[in-house]
């Protein structure tokens, strides 16, 4: 997967508001909105670590956080990793419960998956 950063924080939107959130932002978009507040996302000068799922799955595990945000850019881009790393951790739960998973997308790509 390219990766753009991995942090855990505080979720601040829709009904998850509040809860402890871990996040991957995964790199490049396919839309340059005027108003992006991620263009660090995104571009040829922009550095990213190629890491493959069981890496990512990993350092989500370490985190210890049973929600999980995929952002971007535009985490659909890589459509077939996200659908591997939301495989892999459907099969696991956490102290808190299971994993759950929000994939903020731009809406311009159709989920390969349900
Ligand atoms: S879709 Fe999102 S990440 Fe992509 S350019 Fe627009 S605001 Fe930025």
């Amino acid at each position: 997967m390219n990766v753009i950063e991995r942090f855990s924080s505080i979720e601040g939107e829709g009904t998850r508001q509040g809860s402890l959130c871990s996040f991957l932002r995964l790199y490049d978009c396919n839309l340059r909105c005027v108003y992006c507040d991620t263009t660090y996302s995104y571009g040829d000068e922009v550095d990213y670590e190629v890491q493959s799922v069981e890496d990512v799955a990993d350092a989500l595990r370490q985190m210890g956080n049973r929600y999980i945000t995929i952002t971007g850019g535009e985490p659909l881009l890589q459509a077939d990793e996200v659908e591997q790393l939301i495989d892999v951790l459907s099969r696991e739960t956490t102290p808190f419960g299971p994993y759950e998973f929000n994939i903020e997308t731009n809406g311009s790509i159709i989920a390969p998956f349900q």
